[in-house]
């Protein structure tokens, strides 16, 4: 799907209300390798490099809302790795630099 200024200005003004989705509802398979809850930030990039890193492919990503409807859609988008705890920032390092 293409997203013109001219039509997200259009859905902005009259509510959002005729967006179609983009995503597809399949149903659940029987059993998965891997189950991942929470279609965010972590959880699509778990999901990504599960695949890329280690071709694990038979993984769910379970979401109660749609993807990115948590922090990760809200937050000020600002790319560091400078939060607060130490025993955590080699792990924002490494993220820094994957991303
Ligand atoms: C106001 C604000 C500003 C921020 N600014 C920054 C910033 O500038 N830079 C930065 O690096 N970080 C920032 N953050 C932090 C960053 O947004 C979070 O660290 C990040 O979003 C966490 O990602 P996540 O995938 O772990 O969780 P989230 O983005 O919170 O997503 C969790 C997902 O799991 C789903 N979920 C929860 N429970 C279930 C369930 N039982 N079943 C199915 N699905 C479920 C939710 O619907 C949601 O989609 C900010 C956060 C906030 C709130």
């Amino acid at each position: 799907m293409r997203y013109p200024a001219l039509k997200i200005l259009a859905q902005g003004l009259t509510g959002n209300k005729r967006w179609t989705p983009v995503w597809r509802e399949p149903e659940p398979k029987a059993e998965y390798d891997i189950v991942i809850v929470g279609g965010a930030g972590h959880g699509l990039a778990t999901a990504y490099y599960l695949a890329r890193e280690f071709g694990v492919t038979n993984v769910a990503v379970v979401e109660k809302g749609w993807l990115g409807s948590g922090n990760i859609g809200r937050n000020t988008t600002i790319i560091r790795s400078n939060y607060l705890l130490e025993g955590n920032q080699p792990f924002y390092e490494f993220s820094l630099r994957l991303w």
